[in-house]
């Protein structure tokens, strides 16, 4: 049976773009937030409709995504009372695409099972660039039947969605992209802020490193955008970041693999995020490394 009813609850950087493509293939949209009156203008925008709360999205829905901060506001948002298992008429189907704890995950899917509700995780890679324009990369975990049910739904926000194992696979996988991401655009900015103050200029570096072996998403991409423009505004906040890499180290620990690069790269992002404000973009990183250095990547 096809899913033409779609709710999707958590409404921010990525889930409102995410919205607008769902809603473009022809999917009728029920919609939440906890912001006041985020869901309403993401409903206005869209031809959908703001929903009361996530067990009145799941009521209207075939299946309901969460695009949420943490694994724990999922949870909370599928069994509190008035949440989506509340909501949901036989058969329902919730996909989480936040980057949560993959065990977390796997201990809410087998509490919704016995509740008759089938779940997916499917996180995603490509950033707000990859929301706004459908590119999304969607690592999606569960039995294969019911990932093959959802990628119709997936194929809205997606251009690549690949099954990546049992429930919990997609959640694991996308924190250690997030480890390597990370640890990709700390080092590209410790090495370019050697050679700002040697008298190298940013973009020469960039222009170098990137027909180089040093190159990678951070020295092609992320810091031109983000960090010489001064912008500072990927959409993904260092608090998110800093979360996605505790993930990956309790994954690590979960399963006694040693990981000392990792733990060293969380550890400085986790510094970081001491010491800037609350609420920074991910790549304010580099305001605080330039403070440290006493130079910067202009
Ligand atoms: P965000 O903070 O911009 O948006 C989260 C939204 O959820 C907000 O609108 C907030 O009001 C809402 N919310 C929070 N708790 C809620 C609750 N209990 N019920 C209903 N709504 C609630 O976060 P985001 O950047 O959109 O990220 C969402 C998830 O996607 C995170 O797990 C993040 O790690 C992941 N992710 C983000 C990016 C990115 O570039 N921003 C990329 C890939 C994955």
């Amino acid at each position: 049976m096809e899913l033409r009813r779609v709710g999707i609850i958590g409404l921010g950087a990525m889930g409102r773009p995410m919205a607008e493509h769902v809603a473009k293939a022809g999917h009728s949209l029920s919609l939440h937030d906890i912001a006041p009156g985020r869901a309403e203008e993401a409903a206005e925008a869209t031809g959908g409709r703001a929903a009361n709360g996530p067990a009145g999205v799941a009521a209207a829905s075939d299946v309901v995504i969460t695009m949420l901060p943490t694994g724990a506001d999922v949870v909370r948002a599928a069994l509190d009372e008035g949440g989506i298992a509340d909501g949901f008429a036989e058969d329902g189907i919730l996909v989480d695409m936040s980057s949560s704890e993959p065990s977390g995950t796997v201990a809410l899917a087998a509490a919704l099972r016995e509740r008759g509700i089938g779940m997916i995780d499917a996180p995603v890679s490509g950033g707000r660039k990859g929301a706004v324009e459908g590119t999304l990369t969607v690592m999606a975990g569960g039995d294969e039947a019911l990932v093959e049910r959802c990628r119709p739904v997936l194929e809205t926000m997606g251009k690549r969605v690949v099954r990546t194992g049992p429930v919990g696979s997609g959640h694991a996988l996308k924190a250690l992209n997030n480890t390597i991401s990370a640890a990709g655009f700390l080092i590209a900015a410790e090495a370019f802020l050697v050679g700002k103050r040697f008298g190298l200029e940013p973009e020469t570096m960039a222009g170098v490193v990137n027909a180089s072996t040093g190159m990678n998403h951070s020295t092609r991409n992320k810091l031109a955008r983000f960090v010489f423009s001064r912008g500072f505004d990927s959409g993904f906040s260092l608090d998110l970041m800093v979360k996605d890499l505790d993930i990956a180290l309790d994954l690590a620990r979960d399963t006694g693999t040693a990981v000392p690069f990792a733990a060293l790269s969380r550890q400085i992002w986790a510094q970081a995020q001491q010491n800037l404000e609350p609420g920074r973009d991910h790549t304010e990183i580099v305001r605080w490394l330039e403070r440290l250095a006493r130079a910067e990547l202009r």
